[in-house]
């Protein structure tokens, strides 16, 4: 992969699918191939921190499974939605057809036209072929099933043998799904193994494998296509519940933090727990006015001491250890619990008052 992409395949345990962000190092534009609602948060998250501009979510098809992130990413990014012309969504920004391109900064992905899943299928290319993102068309050793949403295994059998095999053998494969902890494959793997496809099948071979699958109906496709149809966007225009007790923001890592400015000027609504050693405390001779100080190595032993009606903001050094107390507090029950953002360095940086 070119050095001047930014990759991250990223996965959702619940529905086994893979989300793709790329992004041009240089602009930081960016683009999302198929994002899952419920991981709405996280995906933003590392768009966020990694100072991306992100220009557009992509769906390969409608999909049966989960639901698309695309609508809330519009939401808080601004970003456009797209997907196949074909694919009957309502709410798209932008149709995709054969041969169309979507840029980030110098680079960009190509639509070839992938139909057999669902007649809306896509996939997409980077630049020079270096890697296909290929939905639920091509699979690591299998390939999407033909049994339902306008499935044709002979469509299916023609997008990938005589436009996705054509491709370049070291073309790298990252498909919407996995259920087996397989990451990707390659154009030419795939040709030469895999068990519907690859070798010497013919189209009576993969039409007489997939008619015969006998596969369970997918669990979610009520909920998921209806919903899919408008990008994910709720009926009632919802989105998920967000904290109500502070302007908290979920980091890539998990965590919920707040700013030391928001916490300066909310000092009697909220307790502060500072988790520094007494040796640190003693030697810098200063603290946050009214924190309670329970250094990170005592706070297991010591909860009952820390108060629950109301938020707790964590704080140490530099914004690290208070990461782990925000951790141990919301595991022992504390639901409105956030760390202090770059702890007391970002404090003074930001000139805020201490008392010694
Ligand atoms: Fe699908």
């Amino acid at each position: 992969m070119k050095s001047s992409v930014v990759f991250k395949q990223l996965f959702d345990q619940t529905s086994g699918t893979f989300s793709y962000l790329l992004a041009d190092r240089e602009s930081r534009e960016a683009v999302f191939i198929d994002t899952v609602y419920e991981q709405h948060q996280r995906d933003l998250s590392l768009v966020q921190e990694l100072n991306l501009n992100l220009l557009a979510c992509v769906d390969t098809h409608c999909h049966a499974d989960h639901v698309t992130g695309a609508w809330l990413m519009k939401l808080t990014t601004g970003c456009q939605i797209m997907a196949s012309s074909s694919a009957g969504i309502n709410a798209l920004d932008r149709g995709l057809e054969e041969g169309d391109k979507v840029s980030f900064g110098s680079h960009s992905v190509r639509v070839i036209e992938t139909p057999g899943h669902t007649d809306g299928c896509i996939s997409l290319v980077l630049d020079d072929e270096d890697m296909v993102f290929t939905g639920d068309c091509l699979l690591i050793r299998g390939c999407g099933r033909t049994d339902f949403q306008q499935g044709s295994a002979n469509k299916l059998f023609n997008s990938i043998h005589n436009k996705l095999f054509r491709l370049s053998d070291s073309c790298i494969v990252y498909p919407a799904h996995d259920y087996a902890g397989r990451s990707s494959s390659t154009i030419g793997e795939e040709k030469k193994l895999n068990p519907r496809i690859g070798g010497q099948a013919n189209e009576t071979d993969f039409v007489g494998y997939m008619e015969n699958m006998n596969l369970p109906h997918p669990k979610q496709i009520d909920i998921a296509v209806p919903a899919n149809l408008h990008s994910g966007r709720p009926e009632d225009d919802q989105v998920p519940h967000e904290p109500d007790w502070a302007p908290v923001v979920t980091t890539y890592s998990g965590n919920l933090e707040v700013s030391p400015q928001w916490v300066a000027q909310h000092l009697s609504d909220i307790h502060i727990l500072d988790v520094r050693t007494e040796i640190e405390v003693e030697e810098e001779q200063s603290k946050v006015e009214g924190s309670q100080l329970i250094p990170i190595s005592q706070l297991r032993e010591r909860l009952d001491e820390v108060p629950k009606d109301k938020p707790v903001m964590t704080l140490c050094r530099s914004g690290k250890r208070s990461v782990l107390a925000f951790d141990v507090l919301r595991k022992a029950g504390w639901d409105r619990v956030a760390n202090i953002s770059g702890g007391l360095l970002r404090w003074q940086q930001e000139g805020l008052p201490l008392v010694s």
